[in-house]
């Protein structure tokens, strides 16, 4: 998963892209990047490492310009590590291009490959370079009816060609000379927001991001939507043919942070919702209810609130870790749910608790943590989870393992329960998560539901493990 954020007329375009995407840190972990422009020179920084640490203050001075785009990742596809950060910035004949991008295009080996049997050179091994090297082929393509503003007329043909043979997910921006472009799949799986300060226009991955700056958000960019910024302002084009809507529900679920707005919601409001449609679903008795922090904290206050138990904080997180799960490998991924978390006495000794956790993947964060609450001296666990069991890897941006890892195809749910030494377990229905969003015909819930909206012979992407 990764995150992305752009500022557009601001002189201080790099310092708030900077501060935007530090706000989207929870989007990916490994590397972060920003490039900046005069509308003339782009200028970029990447590193691995997390924004605070990898960025300083002399790199913002040298990211000149009124223009910036800024990445953080965590990858899905391509390799890890500095060599893929983003932005991409590619020389082509329209200048040089500079391309932040969330999602995962399905299409990407064999696209790659007949491009490279037609002699284009790639530099990079990560899907997000696709778009450029497609754009720079000399190709262009305007679909019927529509109207392409005269400041547009190199571009637009272009970019309309190469997102005509991608497929799959992305929600990108990108720097052409003195333009900023915005744009999202036709399916719309990841999210995109434009946000504004003053006269200057934002975006993000997420409306988390404007707060950072004091800007606000002003709308999402729609599904299939593509937005063009320069001097002359802002153009919106729809170069697809409708497709159905495939937002992915696991922005709700877990990826989000719940003070942002997606997919026309506000996250919080339907992570509250899938804790409380859970309690509805349930009739364990018990004497509170804690949440698993910080993923299980919003669902668990839904699910408290519903059934009238008391919420407490049964389990205390050391802020000065990462996320566990975002580490590439399992054996770090353990070590860190030890240091991240702590049981809580005062909470816990001789108690029925029932334990929320927003997801459960491969279970063995779930484990780790119901063997601290023993030993911390509660009674019974019930465990809950706000979400129901991950039976699909996500083909579109979600680092979900491969459908072997996963628990939840492994064992029955009797086996998870015994694997996890819990007392009882219980996943949210499909049917109950539906229910918490409004439009759930525009969702894709592929990982719950193993129904994909792209058909998985399609999709030949490496996937790193
Ligand atoms: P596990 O069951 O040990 O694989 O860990 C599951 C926990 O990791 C969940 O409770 C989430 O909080 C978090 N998680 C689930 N899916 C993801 C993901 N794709 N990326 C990062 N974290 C995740």
């Amino acid at each position: 998963m990764c995150g992305i954020a752009g500022v557009w007329g601001s002189s201080y375009a790099s310092q708030y892209a900077f501060l935007e995407i530090y706000s989207l840190q929870h989007r990916g972990q490994e590397s972060v990047g920003i490039s900046s422009s005069d509308g003339k020179e782009i200028r970029t920084v990447k590193r691995s490492g997390r924004v605070l640490e990898a960025i300083k203050q002399e790199d913002l001075n040298y990211l000149k310009g009124d223009i910036a785009i800024a990445h953080v990742r965590y990858s899905t596809a391509g390799d890890s590590g500095a060599a893929n950060a983003q932005p991409i910035v590619r020389r082509t004949d329209l200048g040089e291009v500079a391309i932040v991008h969330n999602g995962n295009l399905v299409n990407y080996l064999s696209l790659r490959g007949e491009l490279e049997s037609r002699g284009v050179e790639f530099s990079y091994s990560s899907d997000t370079e696709l778009f450029l090297a497609l754009l720079d082929s000399g190709e262009a393509f305007i679909p019927e009816g529509t109207e392409i503003h005269p400041r547009d007329k190199d571009l637009l043909p272009r970019l309309f060609y190469a997102l005509t043979r991608v497929e799959g997910a992305y929600s990108f921006l990108m720097i052409v000379g003195d333009k900023l472009i915005a744009g999202r799949d036709p399916f719309g799986f990841r999210p995109l927001a434009v946000g504004r300060k003053g006269n200057a226009l934002l975006f993000a991955s997420e409306s988390c991001a404007f707060e950072t700056v004091e800007g606000e958000l002003w709308r999402e960019v729609k599904p299939g939507e593509i937005l063009i910024v320069d001097e002359a302002g802002i153009r919106s084009y729809f170069p697809f043919e409708q497709k159905k809507r495939a937002q992915c529900i696991f922005e709700f679920v877990y990826f989000s942070r719940p003070d942002s707005f997606i997919f026309g919601e506000w996250a919080y409001k339907v992570r509250k919702e899938l804790g409380r449609q859970l309690a509805r679903e349930d009739e364990v008795e018990a004497d509170v209810v804690i949440p698993v922090p910080d993923s299980g904290v919003v669902p668990a206050m839904g699910y408290a609130q519903e059934k009238n138990m008391p919420f407490e904080m049964g389990l205390i997180r050391n802020h000065y870790v990462g996320r566990s799960f975002i580490e590439p490998t399992q054996e770090l991924r353990n070590l860190r749910v030890l240091m991240k978390l702590s049981p809580n006495r005062a909470v816990l000794e001789g108690k029925r608790v029932i334990v929320i956790d927003d997801s459960l993947v491969r279970g063995t964060t779930s484990k780790r943590i119901v063997n601290m609450l023993r030993r911390a001296g509660a009674k019974e666990i019930h465990m809950r989870i706000a979400s129901p069991p991950v039976v699909g890897p996500c083909y579109y941006g979600i680092d979900t393992p491969t459908r072997e890892e996963l628990i939840a195809n492994r064992m029955s749910l009797e086996d998870i329960k015994e694997f996890i030494g819990v007392d009882s377990l219980k996943y949210l229905s499909l049917e109950g998560l539906r229910s918490c969003v409004k439009d759930r015909e525009n969702f894709c819930d592929a990982c719950f539901s193993n129904e994909y909206p792209i058909p998985v012979e399609k999709v030949a992407i490496s996937r790193r493990r």
